[in-house]
């Protein structure tokens, strides 16, 4: 946002407070606590009715909460129309008008909103600059592509210059290449507006992955976990994190002491103050197994094997659980049914339940 039209932006970061919503007496959103710091992306990621949808749409003002207070900045928008909140929001099937051209749909939030009609072109004019779409101004939805038509959805959200943008699923009508490429503009449109926070919904964990600051997982109407893709993916607190961000082995094992046993096999991995006797779950990333010995041995037969172009993916049979090595570099394979000794290193293992989490 340059140019000397721009106001002072005063930095507005989303609080959900305990917030609650119920449909016919059905929780879908249960006492959500969720802080989005002002300029920050935050994902909401899970699978589908989880509740993600219902919470952006409690932001917007499209779905009043049972209990708890919604807050953008320091402001309690609870009982505030949609219109006054100072929200962009982009969905998944674009929403533009069919019959108006682009600078029309763009010029649409402006006009409801009562912005004084000289500075509508200009304010047109730089939300379709920054979504790359200025040459298309004339046209109508029909004369453009999906990708077109979703980046003029984003310059209609933009051009209110809003404190808050809620994306929900934007990406999910368009096919993978264009995903990829639009993911990019998305992470470039954040850089060029660092100021405006952005709450991001999608039950895919690349885009997650790849755009957001934080990630906050839901299942089934709770959060579960929240935290820096990092942290998440490395550091799992719980079960369902570990294996809806990224690939993971869950290996059912038992604390004792030094470390875990798991199918009759002792593993030297950290235990924090998890109880001797307790049973757990150890996480282990399939990138992080390695083949031959090592420390933290596993033996088992080899049931399956996936070229997947940078790296082989091995099923491994070890004592009845199917154990995952992402192997990179391994020119032959062993035949199938050969026994082979998998390993990991015990700091690149995480315990999940036994006290040590919620999971
Ligand atoms: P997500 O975005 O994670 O897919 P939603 O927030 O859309 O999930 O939905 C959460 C749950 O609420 C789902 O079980 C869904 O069927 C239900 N739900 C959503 N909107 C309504 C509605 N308007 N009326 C009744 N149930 C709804």
């Amino acid at each position: 946002m340059t140019g000397t039209t721009a106001p002072v932006r005063i930095r507005s970061g989303i609080r959900f407070d305990s917030v609650s919503v119920a449909y016919g007496g059905n929780t879908v959103l249960d006492a959500l606590d969720l802080n989005v710091e002002p300029g920050e992306v935050m994902a909401l990621l899970g699978p589908s009715g989880s509740g993600k949808t219902t919470a952006l749409r409690a932001v917007a003002g499209f779905v009043r909460p049972a209990a708890g207070r919604v807050f953008i900045g320091d402001r309690d928008v609870t009982d505030v129309p949609p219109h006054r909140r100072g929200i962009g929001m982009v969905v998944q099937q674009y929403a533009l008008f069919p019959h108006m051209r682009v600078k029309d749909n763009v010029a649409f939030g402006l006009k409801a909103r009562k912005t004084p009609k000289r500075e509508i072109p200009g304010r047109v004019a730089e939300a379709l600059e920054l979504t790359g779409m200025a040459a298309y101004a004339e046209r109508h939805p029909r004369e453009l592509s999906g990708g077109q038509q979703q980046r003029v959805a984003i310059a209609r959200a933009l051009a209110i210059r809003p404190d808050v943008l809620l994306l929900d699923e934007p990406l999910s009508a368009l096919d993978a290449q264009l995903r990829s490429g639009m993911l990019g503009e998305l992470a470039r449109l954040h850089r060029e507006l660092p100021d405006v926070s952005i709450l991001y919904v999608t039950h895919d964990q690349v885009e997650a992955l790849t755009l957001a600051d934080r990630i906050a997982v839901m299942d089934q109407a709770r959060l579960w976990d929240c935290g820096t893709p990092q942290e998440l993916y490395r550091r799992p607190r719980t079960h369902f994190t570990a294996s809806f961000v990224g690939n993971a082995n869950l290996l059912p094992v038992r604390v004792v002491a030094g470390g875990v046993s798991f199918a009759g096999t002792d593993l030297a991995v950290a235990t924090d103050r998890a109880a001797p006797g307790a049973d757990a779950t150890l996480c282990v990333r399939p990138h992080l197994v390695g083949l031959g010995e090592g420390p933290n041995a596993l033996r088992g037969t080899l049931s399956e094997v996936q070229w997947r172009g940078a790296t082989h993916r091995l099923y491994v049979d070890v004592a009845g659980h199917r154990v995952k090595a992402d192997l990179r570099e391994l020119r032959d394979p062993p035949e199938l049914g050969a026994e082979v000794t998998l390993h990991f290193a015990p700091e690149d293992a995480v315990l999940l339940g036994a006290g040590v989490s919620d999971a």
